[in-house]
């Protein structure tokens, strides 16, 4: 179990995320507004979406009692999420690529450390994501970004059982895979 746990850690927690922001480095600054996957690909990206809420339901048990991932006024819909949806009749209401931009990352990381030397009863609480209402994301599971749905800290990845791990597997390579095939499209 050990194993496999490591296994899941290092393989979704970290080398996953570090390939989007790489294959997010290597997208044209301005993507030409006709890249755009097949509509099967999203029909594709909807079953992995409901898929692996399925499986990673404990996890969603922990989020809800967190919500960090909610928080920060930066948009979840990237351009991964544009080209796969683009072509369909439900495309991606908005999309920027600062998620995974290393220098907002090191920013936002630098603001928080900032904000923790402040008593907590003074820190502010940072703004949250429009979709998020007070019953949770109000987007249903298959409309949400895909870093949304794909996403594991190690806190949720750690509420997982070994059954668990194996049904996300299959899911998460769909995702994973629609990444690189919309990163290929633009690239052409
Ligand atoms: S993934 Fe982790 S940080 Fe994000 S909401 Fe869930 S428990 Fe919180
Ligand atoms: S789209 Fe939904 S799940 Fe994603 S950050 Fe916003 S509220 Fe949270």
């Amino acid at each position: 179990m050990m194993l496999r746990r490591l296994r899941f850690l290092a393989r979704w927690v970290l080398f996953y995320n570090a390939e989007l922001v790489w294959l997010c480095w290597r997208l044209p600054r301005r993507i030409p507004e006709g890249v755009a996957l097949p509509p099967e690909t999203d029909a594709r990206r909807r079953e992995a979406h409901l898929r692996l809420g399925e499986a990673t339901a404990a996890c969603a048990k922990v989020c809800a009692g967190c919500g960090r991932c909610c928080l920060e006024e930066v948009d979840r819909f990237t351009p991964f999420d544009q080209i796969a949806r683009r072509a369909t009749a439900a495309p991606a209401p908005s999309g920027d690529r600062r998620i995974y931009s290393v220098p907002w990352m090191i920013r936002n990381a630098g603001l928080h450390a900032l904000q923790r030397l402040r008593p907590a009863a003074k820190r502010p609480v940072p703004p949250s994501c429009p979709h998020l209402t007070p019953e949770g994301c109000g987007l249903p599971r298959a409309e949400r970004p895909m870093i949304c749905v794909s996403w594991f800290c190690l806190t949720s990845a750690l509420a997982m059982d070994r059954a668990a791990m194996a049904a996300a597997e299959a899911p998460l390579r769909e995702i994973e895979r629609i990444h690189r095939e919309a990163a290929r499209a633009a690239r052409q």
